[in-house]
């Protein structure tokens, strides 16, 4: 099986924006381990005290189901001896199943930053690989800037893995560390190697060319066994190979399973939640785990994709455990609003005509700013409305808010506005006002108060992300989209609305959300409790659905 190293707890926590803590990095362990990656390779105790309190904190837990964890540092500093290097003697005593450290491969580097004799930098490897051999470690060697180097100076980059060979280290791990080279480059380089080294060699490839994916898998194919990245790619300047790439490939592609089995299945999960420990949006358009990955938005390809997915996607999403989505928008046609919609409304056909009264009106609301591309929510909620199929829980009767200028005051945080709300739900009204760190704030606090009133369920939800977009520069008068994504804590949801009025556009999204919410995720006996009567819905999944046919 081809060995995955997971860098993202080191060499990703080189990139721009990024800091752990150790509690992040034991979390991001946890869901590495489950991902099935064979190395974890987390932190330079020796150079970090934080990350040595990692590895002391990890030994004293139950061993990991699969990954093992390895240590990282530096060969010796030349002034020193491995012995008197107080950061080798703090790598050597961390608990961690391998220590891998890096040394200098290239000539230029040795001369000009480590400014030493070439042959010292020799001693320096072999003795520092020694040395933490000699106290009964795994070692392995990371060869830095190798590809430059054996560019450079083909024999003495060479020279440098025999000193670590020499020393003892089990590992070579060849580094693309500027991320300058071109993959055919990288096959020949390898090939060489492996005529020399005999000990399993390993490829650490950066982005900076963009080529981090196809430089790895170069580098499998001429002969190497072990592969380093990172989650998302996360890494200094352009960052390392990304592993949510590089897994699926090796996997589906070069027959290279590298993850135990089902495993690959979770990948798409896992790189969200360990995003989200990182505190980073996920890239949309990263290659598998993408949310867009399998989105589909051309008319002529939601054709396809329904007659075959074959037509349009690489791979069943399910194998990455990602899914198709099919993207509404005035492009989509006949055939997209029905893949939307047949689920909901199982008794329309792609002919009906409820679809193309779907579509116009579809078209006039993207007329006037709306956009359902990524607002499931209310393109569902719009489909209903068009239908004579959209349940209105509430109506917002009136609503007034405040906003004031307040002078700062350093021990207190001061609300900056104030909403006051009233609503009608099954012909009872409920007033409330609330206080908030600006108009939008306060307005959602006031709906959803006094919204609990009638449906306790909603003071589980919570905004998630909200985004506002000026759609027309006119000045202060321009139209004004918010997007906003709800959650109840097991579901995510997305919204929006459109006006001139910030305000009431946030308002707009506002009600879809709970609407959305009440229709889908509230139990029947909520509702019905609130509103009395419940009118026929035709949405299976929802839960008027069940109360109506009672
Ligand atoms: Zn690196």
């Amino acid at each position: 099986m081809l060995e995955i190293l997971d860098t993202t707890l080191r060499d990703g926590a080189q990139a721009e924006g990024i800091t752990f803590s150790v509690e992040d990095k034991k979390q991001i362990t946890a869901a590495l381990d489950e991902l099935g990656v064979s190395w974890i390779e987390a932190g330079n105790p020796g150079a970090n005290p934080m990350d040595l309190r990692f590895f002391q904190e990890m030994a004293s837990r139950p061993p990991l189901r699969h990954a093992s964890l390895v240590a990282f540092g530096s060969t010796c500093k030349a002034s020193l001896t491995p012995e008197n290097d107080p950061a080798l003697q703090t790598l050597c005593d961390c608990p961690a199943s391998v220590k891998a450290i890096f040394g200098k491969s290239a000539l230029y580097h040795v001369t000009h930053v480590l400014r030493c004799d070439p042959e010292e930098n020799l001693e320096l490897i072999r003795s520092s690989v020694h040395f933490l051999k000699s106290r009964g470690n795994t070692v392995w060697f990371d060869s830095e800037h190798f590809f430059d180097g054996f560019r450079e100076n083909r024999e003495y980059a060479l020279s440098t893995l025999r000193a670590a060979v020499s020393g003892g280290a089990s590992r070579i791990i060849l580094c693309d560390t500027r991320g300058a080279s071109l993959p055919e480059e990288i096959s020949e380089t390898v090939r060489a190697v492996r005529q020399e080294i005999e000990i399993p060699l390993g490829i650490h490839t950066h982005n900076d060319s963009g080529l981090a994916a196809a430089c790895s898998i170069a580098a499998v194919r001429a002969g190497c066994d072990h592969v380093q990245g990172t989650i998302g790619g996360i890494g200094e300047r352009c960052g390392n190979a990304d592993l949510c790439t590089l897994i699926p490939l090796f996997s589906l592609k070069l027959s290279m399973p590298c993850l135990p089995d089902g495993c690959l299945r979770k990948i798409t999960h896992l790189s969200r939640v360990i995003s989200e420990i990182m505190n980073i949006v996920p890239r949309e358009s990263a290659p598998f785990v993408g949310n867009s990955a399998f989105a589909h938005k051309a008319g002529m390809h939601i054709d396809g994709i329904l007659k075959d997915p074959a037509t349009y996607e690489q791979i069943d999403p399910e194998e990455v455990g990602n899914q198709r989505r099919f993207l509404v928008s005035d492009q989509v046609g006949r055939a997209g609003v029905y893949a939307r919609l047949g689920r909901l409304f199982p008794d329309l056909n792609r002919d009906s005509p409820e679809i193309g009264r779907v579509i116009f009106r579809l078209k006039e609301m993207e007329a006037q700013g709306y956009t359902y591309e990524n607002a499931d929510g209310s393109f569902e909620l719009l489909a209903m409305d068009t239908l004579g199929r959209r349940q209105r829980f509430f109506e917002v009767a009136d609503y007034h808010v405040l906003c004031q200028r307040y002078v700062e005051t350093s021990d207190k945080a001061l609300p900056t506005a104030q909403a006051y709300l009233k609503i009608s739900v099954g012909g009872r009204e409920g007033i409330n006002a609330a206080e908030g760190d600006g108009p939008v704030n306060a307005l959602d606090k006031a709906l959803r108060k006094t919204l609990s009133e009638f449906f306790p369920s909603v003071s589980r939800m919570s905004l998630q992300d909200f985004k506002v977009r000026v759609l027309n520069a006119e000045g202060t008068a321009s139209l004004v989209r918010v997007s906003i994504e709800s959650s109840d804590g097991s579901h995510i949801w997305n919204t929006v609305g459109v006006s001139e009025n910030i305000i009431e556009a946030c308002l707009r999204s506002l009600i879809d959300s709970v609407d959305y919410m009440l229709s889908h995720f509230v139990p029947a006996e909520e509702i019905s409790s609130a509103i009395g009567r419940i009118s026929g819905r035709n949405n299976a999944s929802s839960p008027l659905y069940k109360a109506s046919e009672e």
